[in-house]
């Protein structure tokens, strides 16, 4: 089996690469990579020669344009790059016969109420990000290839910056921290992410029926506050060089930061469907956090 991963140096590409190995014959692009395989989305004209040259069972992307708030000033370039790109996969997909994973996010929601949204709830992006990543759902369902679409919300790695890291270095620098309260999700590793997908495809592979939208994000939720005051409290209790106290984590609102993209308060994902229709059971989101700081800390 061949597999096409596009977007191979992001979070979830660089864990993609690990967890798609066994399964086939593996060409992982970026948009710099060097050779004649060509990758740029913001040149989606250019992806079709590279799926053809590459003529794979399965193409996988975890490329996009990821800068929710760069987006709103540059909604041409975060529209070939999350949308065009995507829908000229799909298009070649549908071509070749060839399966298309590829992502999406909670920010197709408005982020209303409080409930966790399920895959058929209504969207109502906010973001350019948002409306640019629903373009491609919309652009994918409509090509007619198989495909697994899965959405997901607050994606962190070991490898790169994260907000995790961040709060780290804040938290040993100063002794307070403000941190929004009242936008309410699901962190979630790249690895499991890349894991799940790696699972649901197998699946689907053999059983074309499952092809489909998921929701895929570790189970429970908290706040970006909570986020803080668990991985601060981590560290704190391994002995990390910490100055800020937990109770000195001040909860704000997000109108307490503006930003040039709004973000949903909700990002709440039901993930019922992807469990039902493969066998998951989402790990609860602590325990992916306390793995990615045990790689980080140490
Ligand atoms: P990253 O930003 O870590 O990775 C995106 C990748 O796309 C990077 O390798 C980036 O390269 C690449 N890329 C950017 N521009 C181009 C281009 N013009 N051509 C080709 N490649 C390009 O994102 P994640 O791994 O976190 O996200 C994976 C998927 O999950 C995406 O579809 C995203 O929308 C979705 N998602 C992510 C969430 C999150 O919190 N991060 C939440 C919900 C969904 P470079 O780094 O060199 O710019």
């Amino acid at each position: 089996m061949k597999i096409l991963l596009l977007g191979k140096g992001g979070q979830v590409g660089w864990e993609l690469q690990r967890a798609l190995a066994p399964l086939g014959e593996l060409t992982a692009l970026d948009f710099d990579t060097p050779g004649a395989l060509k990758a740029d989305f913001s040149r989606p004209d250019t992806l079709a020669a590279t799926v053809r040259a590459v003529n794979p069972d399965v193409i996988v992307n975890a490329a996009a344009h990821t800068a929710v708030d760069k987006a709103e000033g540059e909604p041409a370039l975060a529209r070939a790059i999350n949308a065009t790109g995507p829908g000229v996969l799909a298009r070649e997909a549908a071509a070749l016969g060839a399966w298309l994973v590829h992502y999406s996010t909670d920010y197709v929601f408005d982020g209303s109420g409080h409930a966790p949204r399920r895959e058929d709830a209504p969207t109502g992006p906010l973001s350019v990000y948002g409306q640019t990543k629903l373009e491609a759902e919309e652009l994918i369902r409509g090509s007619g290839c198989k495909h697994l679409i899965l959405r997901t919300s607050w994606v962190y790695a070991a490898r790169g910056g994260n907000f995790a890291r961040t709060m780290l270095r804040l938290a040993g620098e100063r002794d307070k921290l403000t941190v929004i309260d009242d936008q309410i999700g699901a962190p979630t590793g790249a690895d499991l992410l890349a894991d799940v997908s790696v699972h649901a495809l197998r699946a689907a592979l053999a059983d074309t029926k499952l092809a489909g939208t998921y929701h895929a994000v570790a189970a429970g939720e908290t706040s970006w506050h909570g986020y803080a005051r668990f991985v601060i409290e981590w560290a704190r209790a391994r002995g990390h060089a910490i100055q800020v106290a937990p109770e000195a984590i001040e909860p704000v609102p997000t109108t307490a930061f503006p930003t040039p993209a709004k973000r949903p308060l909700n990002s709440r994902l039901s993930c019922d469907k992807l469990n039902q229709a493969f066998g998951l059971r989402m790990p609860a989101w602590q325990a992916g956090v306390e793995r990615m700081l045990t790689e980080v800390l140490g």
